[in-house]
């Protein structure tokens, strides 16, 4: 589906918008968008080295489906919201006919690609109201949860010992889940 200049894009919208969803806006654009930054994209465009790894689990590149869908310390978070995402992709899928391979990651990235003809405005419909929102709050819980592991622990011993410990907080998160 096309989106003209100045027409508002689904996703940076809310069907009941009240303040709890108009607050997952921003990161779910980042997200759809391609700007939300994660190690590899900060690696991209960094002079410094920096190391792509996921700092949550040291296990694997922090790509955006790694932290999407991939990262153990995060699948807590998602499972169910995920299974949830998982049914009703499924079921509007299949009540539209849709006959193109579905790429879960898409779908979470932005569920709108697969409108792809203007007959599909009844799918546009049916995504706003079931899976936008699911996907929508997905994204903001495993953003929060990743904002939390990575910052709330370093300001705390950042208080209590100076800044030169925050590099040793890094390599002590870093290690814990990471050798299953
Ligand atoms: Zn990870």
């Amino acid at each position: 589906m096309s989106y003209k200049i100045g027409q508002c894009h689904p996703i940076a919208r809310t069907v009941d918008a009240n303040i709890r969803d108009i607050a997952k806006i921003p990161v779910r654009l980042k997200i759809a968008t391609g700007t939300y930054i994660l190690q590899t994209n900060r690696a991209d465009f960094n002079q410094n080295k920096i190391d792509v790894v996921c700092m949550l689990c040291n296990c694997s590149e922090e790509t955006l489906a790694h932290f999407l869908l991939g990262c153990t310390r995060l699948e807590y978070i998602r499972k169910y919201i995920l299974e949830k995402i998982t049914n009703t992709f499924s079921l509007l899928f299949a009540k539209y006919s849709l006959s193109v391979e579905i790429d879960l990651l898409t779908v979470v990235v932005n569920p709108y690609a697969y409108c792809i003809t203007s007959a599909h405005i009844e799918l546009t419909n049916d995504i706003n109201i079931h899976l936008e929102p699911l996907c929508r709050h997905l994204i903001y819980r495993l953003h929060h949860k990743r904002y939390e592991l990575l910052n709330i622990m370093p300001k705390t011993k950042n208080r209590k010992c100076g800044i030169k410990h925050i590099s040793n907080f890094y390599s002590v998160v870093r290690s814990p889940l990471c050798n299953i």
